[in-house]
Parts: C-alpha cells; sequence; structure tokens
C-alpha cells in the first residue's frame, strides 16, 4: 500500500485539468509590477483574481512602512505573543482596529485562517452550540471541526432556517448558542442579510459572529464591512477580518463589543502555539487601515469599477451568480469548460480564478473575479473584451474540451 494511493482519484483530476494547458492552481508569477498588473515570462497580465481590493500592496506609505519596520525590528518575530512577547506594534494595531470598529476588544493573529479556526474553536465550548451557514469557508467549518461544540448547519443566507433550527433546538442548558456568518462570500460574492440575522440572534439570545474577510474596507461608511452598512455593527458580539484582502499584508483579526473577549488570548491554541505576524506585515496592515479610514474614494473606485465590469458582464449574457460587488463570479457548465476558458483568458492576458468543487457552493465551476479599487476603466474595458472574445471561440474551446478527453 502506497501512502499516496489515497489521493490518487485528485491526482486523476488534477492531471486532466492540466491537460488544458498550465496548472490553474500552481501558476507561477515571475514579477508582480503593480496592483494590477504581474509578469508571467515576458508577458504582462491583468490580475483580475488577486483579493487585493484596495490595490494597497503597492500604496508607497504601506511599503515605505513595512520597509521602516523590518530596518527597526528584523525580519521576523521567531515565536508566539504568549511565550516570547508582543511588539508595541502588535498592541498598537490592535488598539487602532478596535477604535476603527469601536469594539471594546481586539486581538492579532497570523492569518485569517488561523484567527476563525482558533476564535471558534475556543468560543465555543462542550455546553455550547454552534450554528453555521452551509456555505461556510473552510477555516470556519475547521474551526467547529476543533471545537468541542456540536455544529449545526442552516440554509445558505437564510434567517429563517436559522430561526426555525435555533427553535426545535431549545433551550441550551448551560450553555449558549454561537452563530457564525460571512459578511460577503468568497466564492458567488453573494452578501449575508446581516440585519436579519441579528434579529434572529437577538431574538434567541444567540451570540453573532461574522466573518468580514472580503467586506471589511470594502463596505460601511468607514470601511468596517457589512454590518456598519447595514447600521448593526454595535449589535454584534464578533468580527473577524483579515489582512490579506483590503489590508494588503497578511494576518488576521478578530474584534469583539465584550471587553471579556481578552482572555480568550490565553486559551486559543492557534494564537499561543504560533509565531506571531512579523514586524512587516504588522506596520503595512497599521498603514492600510489609515488608508481605509482617511481615502473613502478607494471603495468608490472599487464599487464604481465593480459596477462597470458586471454590467458589461450581464449585458453580453454571462450568467453572473450574484448582484455586483467586488466578487464577480461567472458560472460555466463544468470544470473542464471553465478550464479550457481560463487557459484561454491567460493566453489573452487576462488573470482570474478557476474555482471548483469542493471550493465552490452548488458543486458550480466558476471563473471568478475580485475587482481592485486600483483599476482604471480602460483596464476594465481590456476584462470585458477578452471575456466578448472567448464567446467569439465557444465550438473552438468545446472541440479542444471533446479532443482532451477522447485522448483520455
Ligand atoms: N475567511 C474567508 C471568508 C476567506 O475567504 C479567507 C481566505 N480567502 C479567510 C477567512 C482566510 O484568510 P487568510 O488568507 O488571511 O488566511
Amino acid at each position: 500500500m502506497d501512502i499516496f494511493d489515497k489521493f490518487s482519484a485528485l491526482k486523476a483530476r488534477s492531471d486532466m485539468v492540466k491537460k488544458f494547458g498550465p496548472d490553474p492552481f500552481g501558476v507561477k508569477f515571475d514579477e508582480i509590477e503593480h496592483a494590477t498588473r504581474g509578469r508571467i515570462g515576458n508577458r504582462s497580465i491583468i490580475l483580475a483574481g488577486t483579493n487585493n481590493y484596495l490595490g494597497l500592496t503597492f500604496d508607497p506609505d504601506c511599503m515605505d512602512a513595512s520597509i521602516d519596520a523590518i530596518k527597526r525590528h528584523g525580519t521576523g518575530t521567531t515565536g508566539s505573543r504568549i511565550a516570547n512577547g508582543s511588539y508595541a506594534e502588535h498592541l498598537d494595531l490592535e488598539d487602532a482596529l478596535a477604535k476603527h470598529a469601536g469594539m471594546a476588544s481586539a486581538i492579532v493573529f497570523s492569518t485569517g485562517y488561523q484567527t476563525n479556526l482558533a476564535a471558534i474553536a475556543t468560543l465555543a465550548g462542550p455546553k455550547d452550540v454552534l450554528f453555521i451557514d452551509a456555505d461556510s469557508h473552510a477555516c470556519i467549518i475547521d474551526g467547529c471541526r476543533l471545537s468541542a461544540a456540536p455544529t449545526i448547519r442552516f440554509r445558505h443566507n437564510s434567517p429563517a432556517d436559522l430561526d426555525k433550527r435555533l427553535i426545535r433546538h431549545g433551550e441550551i442548558e448551560g450553555g449558549i448558542a454561537l452563530v457564525v456568518i460571512e459578511g460577503l462570500y468568497s466564492m458567488f460574492g453573494d452578501r449575508a442579510p446581516i440585519a436579519e440575522f441579528v434579529d434572529v440572534c437577538q431574538k434567541h439570545g444567540a451570540y453573532l459572529y461574522i466573518d468580514e474577510a472580503h467586506s471589511f474596507g470594502v463596505f460601511g461608511p468607514t470601511g468596517c464591512g457589512l454590518a456598519e452598512e447595514e447600521g448593526v455593527l454595535d449589535k454584534v458580539d464578533f468580527i473577524s477580518g483579515t489582512f490579506s484582502k483590503s489590508l494588503a499584508s497578511i494576518g488576521g483579526f478578530c474584534l469583539s463589543k465584550h471587553k471579556g473577549f481578552e482572555i480568550t488570548r490565553k486559551a486559543m491554541r492557534a494564537y499561543m502555539f504560533t509565531a506571531s505576524p512579523t514586524p512587516s506585515n504588522i506596520a503595512s496592515a497599521r498603514a492600510a487601515l489609515d488608508k481605509i479610514a482617511e481615502k473613502p474614494e478607494l471603495r468608490h473606485n472599487l464599487h464604481a469599477r465593480a459596477a462597470q465590469l458586471h454590467n458589461g458582464l450581464a449585458e453580453m449574457g454571462y450568467d453572473l451568480c450574484a448582484a455586483a460587488s467586488p466578487i464577480i463570479a461567472v458560472r460555466r457548465p463544468n470544470e473542464l469548460v471553465a478550464a479550457t476558458e481560463w487557459n484561454w483568458l491567460l493566453e489573452e492576458g487576462v488573470y482570474v480564478n478557476l474555482a471548483v468543487p469542493p471550493g465552490t457552493p452548488q458543486s458550480s465551476s466558476l471563473l471568478r473575479i475580485s475587482l481592485s479599487a486600483a483599476y482604471t476603466e480602460d483596464e476594465i474595458n481590456i476584462i470585458l473584451k477578452a471575456f466578448k472574445d472567448l464567446q467569439g471561440q465557444g465550438d473552438v474551446l468545446m472541440a479542444r474540451v471533446q479532443e482532451i478527453m477522447a485522448a483520455g
């Protein structure tokens, strides 16, 4: 028995996709030129799948803050904050995030994934019950797996179904209900009806935890996310997020309106037993937070470009998974068609994400685009033209799919 035998079906699937061109899940960029352009070999490619919503990865202030932090504190923290100590900048960033969102408490983590893993697994103990959206991100699901609490799923974006399940479950003796949803969902780009979820949670005395990974910096009058946009931020118990999207760095955070959250720092294993974010990551995230506060025009440009792209694709008749948002997912009939089209777009100089099951809801195959405030109108027109030309390639690409499949 070979240790890798259990991956043979996955390998066969991966090998099939690779017959259409370069591995969509292993793209190598030789250089990132700026927020919207990368180079593969000698070809300049438009980056239309980066989650770099505000385009701040090349902001001069964020870059300078990062370089300065390396010069002052070195390249790494080489340990966890519990065992090896915090840097003043970790605490300053926590303070700034809490103040920005008007929350009582903030904890910074090494990634967004670890944030949800640590917080969900720890906040829900053996006597508690987790209620999560059926389309939850992998790190929410993994947080539930690590938690001692049972997990109940409710229908995606359905406060009514959550209500029904909370009623059906009845009283939780000696424990609490923790409801976990996302703000903007990462694959389809659809929004949660947050105010309605708040109402259901209040009716049942349940705690509400919202992952705003894709909505922090993007929505709300001060960029705090969709709960802020819906005017209910003060009614949400926990907001989590990542530094790897709008904040143009790497790391994560969880904010709470409860001061009591602070003690969980000494109970969360994915916080205690891993190295803290590096000085440069913290410094660039801190500088990006200032940009979110000072430059609402970044959000406005992002939404204008998202509307431009969404309208253009809808006019061409593409099947789009949700209303306009900085995530635009184009539904394709199956994985092989999507992979062929993904390759064709890359050859035309447009990089989007290929998203396939099990990473997608409803087993869908998607060409997923994430927008950036750094795009110009002209760059959106280039992406639109590529999608227009793609439609003209329908028969040729279909023949290619059939030929490769026939060859096995
Ligand atoms: N939550 C959601 C909804 C995400 O989409 C992601 C990553 N794409 C994360 C959390 C994890 O963030 P990170 O990349 O910082 O680990």
